[in-house]
């Protein structure tokens, strides 16, 4: 499938449940891919990609960064505290605030560079043992402790366990963000990111379905 594939089913899909294509951002997961078929969607006109390692992504986007405009990062992997500081410098958003700790870190950075990345933080909707994100029942308590530092909380995370339906992990997800407040939902993939719009989300991750099978995960 092409980006422009996808941009046209995004738009279908939100119309048919009443909501404004443009509300829907669309991040182009291009972890692992070769450099030349992140080349051709830049090339495309294309400037939102996710990747999920700060390290990889040192690696590969200044080259690009220097090429093309307006090149927008998001960080979609777990955030070691240690990577926090580089992490802040690459990506204009980071999905996966999951912890007191790495707020914490990330509060001291923001006020030390006077800015801060948009911050979403992920929930394990699933309450996966193996899986990031702070759990459905502490999620409350997490985000006001997160406002409370003052950092830029844009809205709520998930990665729905691959066995499930994903669209109960997307409901929970919602409920969460709708009675804290909060207007973005990062939530929806390759395979169920209709699902997720129709439940409203406002970030979704596409990866595959853009760029063709990654050689490893
Ligand atoms: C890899 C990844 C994606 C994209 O997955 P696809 O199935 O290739 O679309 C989305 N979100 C996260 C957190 C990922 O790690």
């Amino acid at each position: 499938m092409s980006l422009v594939d996808i941009t046209t089913r995004i738009s279908a899909c939100a119309q048919a449940h009443g909501r404004d294509p443009s509300d829907i951002t669309l991040i182009a997961v291009s972890k692992v891919q070769p450099a030349e078929r992140v080349e051709a969607v830049l090339t495309q006109g294309y400037r939102i990609f996710g990747e999920n390692r700060v390290q990889e992504a040192q690696g590969r986007w200044p080259a690009f960064q220097a090429q093309f405009d307006g090149i927008d990062l998001h960080l979609i992997g777990p955030l070691q505290t240690n990577k926090a500081r580089q992490a802040m410098e690459m990506f204009g958003t980071i999905h996966t605030v999951d912890r007191s700790k790495l707020a914490k870190t990330l509060a001291r950075l923001a006020q030390e560079r006077g800015d801060c990345p948009g911050l979403f933080i992920q929930v394990n909707t699933g309450e996966e043992p193996q899986k990031a994100g702070c759990l459905p029942s502490e999620a409350d308590g997490f985000i006001a402790e997160a406002k409370a530092m003052d950092l830029p909380v844009r809205g709520l995370m998930c990665i729905p366990p691959v066995e499930e339906e994903p669209s109960l992990h997307f409901a929970l997800l919602a409920k969460i963000a709708a009675r804290n407040g909060l207007d973005g939902l990062s939530m929806g993939m390759s395979a169920d990111f209709e699902t997720a719009i129709a439940q409203g989300a406002t970030h979704i991750r596409v990866g595959s379905a853009i760029f063709g099978e990654r050689a490893h995960s």
